[in-house]
């Protein structure tokens, strides 16, 4: 912490010096009033924020030079002598944005530049840079270790995230830091940026919402940059900082090459959250081979609670874009439903649905018999009262749900294992902390059985579980039912 109060501008109480970083690189910095600094600890969305200024100040053409000569890493020790680099900026004529991955107590504080600072869920950065660690080429590992590095050698990456994790959470690389060996904290650089969080040039940007809103984002950071946009030119604004757009560029221009092993590729890895978490799903058949199997695919989204029809809801539009995510169709079509009321009870009925549909953001059409008709022309309609028609509802092929969830879950790390049937539980003091399997034990932290009708089974092994709803099937299959 610094401890800034009432305003107070932070200052630099501390230098970091060590195979990545040199802060004194920012002692001849001549800063001017428009300059814009981008910081991040690491693997938050700095270059991100970065690609998005260079489309806010240069327009979303193709950049003149690499990015990172453009907005140049002031401290960067590996990036060779300071001075051609600060002259590099001093002959810029379009306005500067430049990064630092130091915390408010190293950066040099310029009261009338402006600073966005990116956040980011602490351990989705260290997945991003256990991945980006992890790909470091020797050469680059060269560059870090030279013999003029200040502080010890930067080690090679643990084999696993498993080894890394346990010191770089609790051991800091300089002496006043936290955590965040062999690097620096990730958390006291929010911390030290936090403090001074009221400042009127500084701005906090999340890279959760960069990810579920960017033009949002890229409209709050023009606001603060003071950047007018034209509303037509936002879509292409947008379009030319996505990840993909943003990893083709680094292809093209063979950035990262030197550095990572997977080039570009490595870099802009995912962008995707979430990838600390530890998913196992046992499977004592196939996927699909349960319940699945003999679902119709019907998709509604009126459940008995609340909490369950939000769910339904949300998993009728996961079933329209998981293609887009997983490569695998689900088989979705938003056909509609259409219900008829042909009595003052059901029509009744209906209406009170219709209107608790609503409340909960869900669209549904009260129609006449004529709207009905002019829907389904087929039909006969004199004996209707009202239609209710649900546009957004529609049918799934099971079979192909299932499989592009798994997939999508496969990467997010997830790790699947079919006929691998669950035998027991292990219990510590009444708590479930592991699975016992017909292939072996496992440790877990949570469980949650899905075995759909196999639930009261389920129950049997686990005295812990109670099935939230246990369900008995009975199916009848018949020759063709002649008409
Ligand atoms: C005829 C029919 C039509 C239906 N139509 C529709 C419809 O149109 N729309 C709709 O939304 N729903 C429909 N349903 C309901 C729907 O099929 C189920 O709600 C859904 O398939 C449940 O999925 P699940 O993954 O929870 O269960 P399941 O698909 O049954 O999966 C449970 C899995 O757990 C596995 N398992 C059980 N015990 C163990 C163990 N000890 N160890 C490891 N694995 C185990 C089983 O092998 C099984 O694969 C229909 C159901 C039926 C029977």
């Amino acid at each position: 912490m610094i401890g800034v109060v009432d305003g107070a501008l932070p200052e630099r109480t501390h230098e970091y010096r060590n195979h990545h970083l040199d802060s004194t690189r920012w002692d001849n910095y001549a800063a001017r009033d428009d300059d814009v600094i981008i910081t991040t600890a690491y693997k938050a969305g700095t270059t991100w924020t970065q690609r998005i200024m260079a489309s806010l100040i240069l327009g979303p053409g193709p950049l003149y030079a690499d990015l990172w000569e453009i907005s140049a890493w002031v401290d960067a020790r590996f990036h060779g002598p300071v001075e051609p680099m600060l002259e590099r900026l001093a002959a810029q004529e379009h306005r500067r944005f430049v990064k630092s991955h130091l915390a408010a107590d190293g950066l040099r504080f310029f009261p009338e530049a402006k600073y966005i600072v990116v956040g980011r869920d602490t351990r989705d950065v260290f997945m991003s840079l256990f991945n980006h660690y992890a790909a470091y080429t020797d050469a680059v590992y060269a560059r870090f270790n030279d013999p003029d590095r200040p502080g010890p050698e930067l080690p090679r990456c643990p084999e696993s995230p498993h080894d890394l994790w346990p010191r770089w959470i609790s051991d800091g690389w300089f002496e006043w830091e936290p955590d965040g060996w062999p690097f620096w904290s990730h958390s006291h650089h929010l911390s030290t940026w936090w403090d001074v969080r009221d400042l009127p040039n500084v701005l906090f940007v999340h890279y959760r919402d960069l990810k579920s809103d960017t033009e949002a984002e890229m409209r709050r950071i023009a606001a603060f940059c003071d950047i007018a946009v034209d509303d037509e030119r936002w879509p292409e604004l947008v379009a030319s900082v996505g990840f993909d757009a943003m990893r083709a560029e680094a292809r093209e221009r063979n950035l990262m090459a030197f550095a990572f092993e997977g080039g570009a590729d490595t870099f802009f890895f995912k962008g995707a959250n979430g990838r600390w978490r530890d998913v196992l799903l046992l499977e004592r058949h196939k996927l699909t081979s349960g319940t699945t199997w003999h679902a119709a695919g019907l998709v509604g989204q009126l459940r008995a609670t609340h909490n369950l029809t939000r769910l339904a809801k949300y998993t009728a539009e996961l079933f329209a874009r998981l293609e887009e995510e997983t490569g695998l169709s689900t088989g979705f079509r938003k056909c509609g439903y259409l219900q008829l009321a042909t009595t003052e009870r059901r029509d009744e009925a209906y209406l009170r649905e219709t209107a608790y549909m609503r409340s909960v953001g869900m669209t549904k059409e009260v129609l006449s018999p004529s709207e009905v008709a002019d829907l389904v022309p087929l039909m006969r309609t004199d004996d209707i009262i009202h239609g209710f028609w649900t546009p957004d509802e529609g049918r799934a092929n099971p079979v192909d749900v299932t499989m592009s969830m798994a997939k999508g879950a496969r990467q997010r790390g997830a790790r699947i294992f079919e006929e691998t049937e669950v035998t027991g539980f292990l219990l510590d003091q009444g708590r479930v902390v592991g699975v016992r399997t017909e292939r072996g034990d496992g440790a877990l932290r949570s469980h949650s059985a899905s075995a759909s009708h196999s639930a009261a089974e389920i129950q049997l092994v686990c005295p812990r579980s109670s099935p939230y709803a246990s369900a008995r099937i009975a199916r009848s299959i018949s020759d063709s039912i002649a008409s």
